[in-house]
């Protein structure tokens, strides 16, 4: 197939040569294991399931035999970015060979042809044709470019502009458009965004989260994980603790109201899967997906016990019931697994960017 060619400098000394251009963009995603399916919620499962399904602009026919290049000036490409400044400089680098009369060729493999001409574009000064407003999967895209060559200043006024005028809505579950909004936002050093949306998805992910392609840092997936293990542990060993007190004599409250609470804990525990208790890394397991289930927890009716105490705690968590029913007892089973929760939802705190930079 005839090449097409974009020439951004007539007079330009280096020649790009794009291959595979235009690969699917994240249309695919290994799933986490699922533990706890009945209290994944409905939104869950859909976000997860689009996951697999990239908007139809993503997936357009994809050909190996495309090849795209591009007429630039190593002057305004070594100006931009150290990545074209060190290539150019060294004569054995195999993306940076001279041939058809121009002093540099530079070879790219499966970038996003309009990602890379609109990069290329703002490097040449050509902002004229630069949009204003793109998706942010375009956004996404350019943003792999950038990483890559490391363009960061050079793109960082269209960029701001174009996060600012971004119309997707900050995504609020864990999906494949969170996926493309953490990336953005770690490219460009979104600090605030980039806390919002990993908090996001250290109570919601399973497991680690497959970046595919996407340059998001090991150490930050490692992170995002360690997190999340952290807050299921938190809730995996308030439950274990729990059992322990309730089993002391003299307990908080008299035999009959520890008896009954254990009781109904272990019964609730056994239907819910959670017996046994499942162990580190836990994978499949989420803190939003744990803390449905044992939110769920059935209480014993304690309507003939003479408590230690008579006073009902103030309810916890919000919207957990009608203003018009009793707050539950501080000995009440539900009592103690709002602490539970509650103590755990106290310590989580999304990642912070700049502990992850390293772009001296
Ligand atoms: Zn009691």
């Amino acid at each position: 197939m005839e090449p097409t060619m974009h020439v951004l400098d007539p007079e330009g000394d280096t020649l790009l040569t794009l291959a595979s251009p235009n690969p699917p963009f994240v249309t695919s995603y290994s799933l986490w294991r699922i533990a706890l399916p009945q209290y994944n919620t409905w939104e869950t499962r859909n976000k997860e399931r689009l996951l697999w399904t990239a908007p139809d602009e993503s997936v357009k026919i994809f050909t190996t035999d495309l090849t795209i290049k591009m007429q630039l000036s190593s002057k305004h490409l070594k100006l931009a970015s150290d990545y074209f400044r060190t290539m150019m400089a060294g004569n054995n680098w195999k993306e940076s060979t001279p041939k058809d009369g121009f002093s540099f060729s530079v070879t790219a493999n499966g970038w996003n042809e309009e990602a890379l001409l609109t990069v290329m574009r703002i490097l040449h000064g050509r902002t004229k044709v630069i949009p204003r407003t793109i998706s942010l999967e375009k956004l996404a895209k350019i943003a792999v470019v950038i990483d890559y060559y490391n363009l960061h200043e050079a793109i960082d006024f269209s960029a701001k502009e174009w996060i600012y005028n971004l119309k997707e809505p900050p995504p609020t579950s864990f999906g494949r458009t969170l996926l493309l909004r953490f990336l953005v936002s770690w490219v460009f050093s979104e600090v605030y965004t980039f806390r919002q949306l990993s908090k996001i998805i250290i109570q919601e992910s399973r497991g680690p989260v497959n970046a595919q392609s996407l340059p998001i840092p090991k150490a930050i997936i490692d992170a995002l994980d360690q997190k999340r293990q952290e807050l299921v542990s938190g809730v995996i060993s308030g439950l274990e603790s729990l059992q322990g007190k309730l089993r002391e004599i003299p307990g908080e409250c008299v035999f009959d109201c520890s008896a009954m609470t254990l009781g109904a804990l272990m019964i609730d525990m056994k239907t819910m899967g959670l017996d046994p208790l499942p162990k580190s890394p836990f994978h499949g397991y989420s803190f939003m997906t744990l803390k449905e289930c044992v939110e769920n927890i059935q209480e014993p009716s304690y309507n003939h016990i003479n408590h230690k105490t008579s006073q009902p705690v103030r309810q916890s968590i919000a919207n957990r019931y009608e203003y018009s029913k009793p707050e539950p007892r501080s000995c009440s089973l539900m009592a103690k697994i709002n602490s539970i929760i509650n103590e755990q939802l106290g310590k989580i705190d999304g990642l912070d960017l700049n502990s992850f930079i390293d772009r001296s």
